[in-house]
């Protein structure tokens, strides 16, 4: 059953001053099933980034449509969007000048569960996180990696079905790249979410993902799983 269905989308970037336009998406067709861990494969510049924006409400499509659990997001932009959670490059999900156990807390605590089922939420993702010795230290002090695992973390807080991942370990140290793909591996077993996870690195969507969708130039040019992905590499 699909719970993401996108169909022919299409998004074109205007230059201001040559008018001249890039097509980022070109006629984009893909479903999503519930529990699917999906990979966006494509190297720099393919069309990923704005594949997921668009999925999550951030840019609005050109052309085409987006169906998130028989949802239309452009007619029911916030109906679609609660079910959706996205860890986005750079991290404009968390609050820089709290700690990251306030980051926690707070997003937590739009939920409306009782504090004594918060505390235990936070303090299994902390855990899990490897976080718990830097509960105190605010976000803007933490490394990248560190950063990186806290947006992940928070994106679990939310509880919604999807969540989107853009290049969730671009920028780290090899040591925390693989922590971070191990985490994903088992977010996506252990807690029946679909999950898309946009990346350049074949490794990374290899380890964690059952289907890989490869775009190139804005186009889609393999859908598969990753084993007959491989033979074709
Ligand atoms: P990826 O995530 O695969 O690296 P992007 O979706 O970021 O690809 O970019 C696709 C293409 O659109 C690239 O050529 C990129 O330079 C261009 N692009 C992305 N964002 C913008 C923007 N805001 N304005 C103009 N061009 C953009
Ligand atoms: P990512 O590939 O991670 O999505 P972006 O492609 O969105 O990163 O680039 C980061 C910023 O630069 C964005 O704000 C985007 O709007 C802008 N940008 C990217 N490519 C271009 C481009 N070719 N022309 C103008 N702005 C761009």
């Amino acid at each position: 059953e699909a719970i993401i269905e996108v169909k022919n989308l299409k998004k074109v970037y205007k230059k201001r001053k040559t008018k001249e336009s890039l097509i980022a998406v070109d006629d984009i067709s893909f479903s999503v099933n519930r529990g699917e861990i999906l990979g966006l494969l494509g190297p720099n510049g393919a069309g990923k980034s704005t594949m997921i924006k668009m999925i999550c409400g951030l840019l609005i499509p050109d052309d085409g449509s987006i169906i998130v659990n028989g949802i239309n997001t452009q007619k029911k932009r916030l109906d679609a969007l609660r079910h959706i959670s996205a860890v986005l490059e750079g991290n404009r999900n968390l609050y820089w000048r709290l700690s990251v156990k306030e980051n926690l807390e707070y997003f937590a605590g739009n939920r409306g569960l009782s504090s004594k089922d918060i505390a235990e939420q936070i303090e299994g993702l902390l855990t899990k996180f490897n976080l718990k010795d830097k509960e105190n230290e605010l976000v803007n002090r933490l490394s990248r990696g560190m950063q990186q695992k806290l947006a992940i973390a928070v994106a679990m807080l939310a509880d919604s079905e999807i969540i989107l991942l853009d290049e969730p370990t671009l920028g780290l140290d090899i040591e925390t790249s693989y922590e971070v793909r191990e985490l994903l591996k088992s977010i996506a077993k252990g807690y029946n979410r679909t999950i898309i996870i946009s990346s350049h690195d074949m490794d990374v969507i290899q380890a964690i993902c059952n289907r890989t969708i490869v775009i190139n130039y804005g186009k889609v040019v393999a859908n598969d799983n990753v084993e007959n992905l491989l033979r074709l590499f």
